[in-house]
């Protein structure tokens, strides 16, 4: 006979996370700008007690195991609710990204087959326009008071508060299998339809014990924590679950997200962990430096999404003493892959050569391995310089698209199991991994490739720079070469030649780019990004005076 384990089955399901909450942390806080403006408290007690009402509401409804329910909506409490009342029932919790294009939208909700969506009033008249398009959804949840409906032409349209009144704080939860599914998300879908990724239980429970651990998102019960990253963004990067799995206080930002409304949260509520990707803290500090302010209790804020440009990290650790969490993942990772948080030996290093790790992508924490390979598949050496496609694998990590999307009948993994992330980037001896473009993304030289990261991250850190975009322009010699794109500061200008010498003895020559062009705005993506895709468009006949 095969001798098994002898200890318990204790199936890791998200539910166990908030009743761990309630029963050991009632009364630490989760604070929320309301999107109708007042800012309101309440408790993880709160909210577990009212996710109950959530679900008996939904089982009213007849929302079964693995029937999708669907939110358009900003980070509140009441979202919060939703989450778990939807995922300890056994449904799938959906986020859809309200920055997406109406169409997409649409398309989003029908191929996930949403029965139901929960939106914020902000993005009724969004919903509202596509509302002919939507062929499954059979009830919208607007989040308001009952008294506070607004007019809408959605049929079968309900309060939130009105919704779950009078529902029983009793309700069975779990009590399945941990590999039900519990959320579904998106990913962007720069080339073609976005695919969605369906996470499991018991890929958040583990997620979530990973970004717990203190050299990974490094927060406690003594932390208030704001994620100004959006729950449709993969999860607000876990912080839904981890922050009431260790106790943490959550300051929800609502739909609020510019410099001074985030600086006002930051301070008021003491706020000691953020988490957001450069381009709000690009506005949060320049609203800091116009007005004078400080950050009294800012410890650490995590940044990631794109790479950390060298003057934000500064001015965080230099001019206000924060520490800079630099995280890297995707959607497709739950979304933590690395954080870049230091060894003992580098943190022996200068502080130049510290900053210069911190800009650095970071390590895997447990539960993540990482290689690099080469066109055909061949691993690459961890050196720090070579270079190569970035495959991961793991415990919280994609297998399948949802419904077998961009397997073409294969499977989306290597014969190893390891799924392509579509970065290049490098790894040194020590684990520490640097991405050097997205795979789309590379500008190729006469065969060699420019990192348009490193070209972009020294762009910015010309005090006059707002924004900057590197890409690649057809070259009859070179196949490509580059072009730096160049947002200014409102009010500000420059030369080419300026912008060049910001370059200048930080890449080796050949990087330099061929040409600089100025432009009003960088276009953003759906989660904050720059959006390549729309400036390759826009530079498509674009030609380089070296051509
Ligand atoms: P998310 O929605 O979580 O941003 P996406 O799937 O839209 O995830 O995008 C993931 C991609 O974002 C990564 O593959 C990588 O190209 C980029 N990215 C994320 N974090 C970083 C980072 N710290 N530095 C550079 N690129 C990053």
């Amino acid at each position: 006979m095969t001798l098994i384990g002898k200890m318990q089955e204790w199936p890791l399901t998200v539910n166990k996370v908030i009743e761990h909450a309630k029963l050991n942390y009632p009364r630490q806080r989760v604070i929320t700008r309301t999107v109708e403006g007042p800012i309101v408290e309440t408790n993880y007690a709160e909210i577990h007690d009212r996710a109950k009402q959530v679900s008996n509401a939904l089982k009213a409804d007849g929302i079964q195991m693995t029937d999708r329910v669907a939110t358009l909506a900003w980070n509140t409490s009441r979202h919060m609710e939703t989450w778990f009342g939807a995922m300890g029932i056994g449904s799938v919790l959906h986020t859809i990204n309200p920055r997406l294009h109406p169409e997409q939208i649409a398309w989003i909700a029908n191929d996930a087959e949403d029965k139901i969506l929960f939106v914020d009033t902000t993005f009724l008249p969004l919903v509202e326009a596509v509302k002919d398009h939507l062929k499954t959804i059979e009830k919208f949840v607007i989040y308001c008071d009952a008294d506070g409906m607004p007019e809408t032409s959605l049929a079968n349209a309900v309060s939130y508060e009105a919704y779950i009144n009078g529902q029983s704080q009793d309700c069975v939860w779990g009590d399945f299998d941990e590999n039900t599914p519990c959320g579904l998300c998106y990913t962007s879908g720069t080339t073609g339809n976005p695919k969605g990724v369906l996470y499991s239980h018991r890929s958040n429970v583990l997620h979530t014990l990973m970004t717990g651990m203190t050299d990974a998102l490094g927060i406690s019960i003594h932390d208030r924590v704001l994620p100004v990253v959006p729950m449709f963004h993969a999860n607000a990067w876990g912080l839904t679950f981890t922050c009431p799995a260790v106790g943490a206080e959550m300051v929800m930002p609502g739909a609020q997200m510019d410099g001074a409304s985030i600086y006002e949260m930051l301070t008021k509520y003491k706020v000691t962990t953020s988490a957001a990707v450069p381009t709000v803290w690009m506005m949060l500090l320049q609203h800091m430096e116009a007005n004078n302010l400080e950050l009294p209790d800012l410890t650490r804020v995590v940044i990631g999404g794109s790479a950390v440009p060298e003057r934000i990290l500064r001015t965080f650790q230099e001019k206000y003493g924060v520490e800079v969490g630099h995280a890297w993942g995707m959607t497709e990772t739950s979304p933590l892959g690395t954080v870049g948080s230091l060894t003992p030996e580098q943190k022996k290093l200068s502080e130049e050569a510290q900053i210069a790790c911190k800009l650095k992508q970071g390590r895997a924490p447990f539960g993540v391995e990482m290689k690099i390979v080469d066109d055909n598949g061949k691993e690459l050496p961890r050196d720090g310089e070579t270079s190569g496609h970035l495959l991961v694998r793991g415990m919280a990590i994609v297998d399948t698209y949802y419904k077998g999307a961009g397997a073409d009948g294969g499977s989306i993994l290597d014969k190893d199991g390891f799924f392509d992330t579509g970065d290049v980037a490098n790894i040194d001896e020590n684990g520490f991994m640097q991405i050097t473009d997205r795979s789309k993304d590379v500008i190729k030289s006469g065969g060699e490739w420019i990192s348009s990261i490193d070209l972009e991250n020294i762009a910015v850190g010309h005090p006059k720079v707002a924004n900057a975009a590197a890409i690649g322009i057809y070259h009859p010699k070179w196949d490509e070469r580059p072009l730096l794109i160049i947002q200014m500061n409102e009010g500000e200008t420059a030369t080419k030649e300026e912008i060049l010498k910001q370059l200048e003895g930080k890449i080796a020559k050949w990087w330099t780019p061929d040409d600089v062009a100025f432009v009003d705005s960088i276009p953003l993506g759906a989660t904050g990004k720059i959006n390549k895709l729309a400036l390759r468009e826009q530079f498509k006949d674009y030609k380089l005076p070296t051509a």
